[in-house]
């Protein structure tokens, strides 16, 4: 799994528009869709936080780990969007709280991308295109899950073998197969 990190700042256009906007983030939860809408139309304030979002995930999906981004850094167009980790309208508060963004695919399958691979016509249901307006189970959110070292070692020969010291670090046990055409997998 790759390590997909929150911002550790408020964006400054964001704080910006929120300290000139008062009223937008204390808006009913039924009217989130227009608050966020009112903010994506700052275009500077919007694009920073694209911006931040971008390089603090290193341009990854959020959820799929997909990457986001060209080799110069710069968001492929029409293959991301803001995610509301906790859905903006689930409560007053959340679109734009800082803390609740992340960058996320527009469900991995976007048309025009240049990996064609990645286009399944009528299949753009992954990621938050998936989740909609739910929240995620208490614990699931990628950027918390804690980092942990390897806790399955590939051999030269292609077997597998939990890596016990790792695994008791993490305290997740970790149950391997015996040939070398079977899967590893870990479990808590
Ligand atoms: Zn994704």
């Amino acid at each position: 799994m790759k390590r997909v990190r929150a911002l550790t700042a408020e964006p400054p256009l964001l704080a910006t528009y929120r300290a000139s906007n008062p009223s937008e983030e204390k808006r009913p939860a039924t009217e989130a869709k227009s608050v966020w809408d009112g903010f994506r139309s700052d275009q500077a304030a919007y694009g920073q936080v694209l911006e931040k979002l971008a390089k603090a995930q290193q341009g990854l999906c959020l959820y799929c780990e997909q990457l986001l981004v060209d080799q110069s850094g710069t968001l492929v167009s029409g293959d991301y969007q803001i995610e509301h980790v906790m859905a903006k309208s689930g409560a007053t508060g959340r679109v734009l709280d800082w803390t609740n963004l992340a960058l996320a695919c527009t469900g991995g399958t976007y048309p025009h991308h240049k990996d064609t691979s990645r286009f399944l016509h009528g299949q753009n249901n992954s990621c938050g295109q998936s989740k909609g307006d739910a929240d995620l189970p208490s614990g699931t959110d990628p950027r918390t899950i804690p980092l942990v070292g390897l806790l399955v070692d590939v051999g030269l020969d292609g077997k597998l073998a939990a890596n016990s010291q790792n695994c008791a670090a993490c305290e997740w046990r970790v149950k391997i197969g015996t040939t070398t055409s079977t899967t590893g997998w870990c479990r808590s």
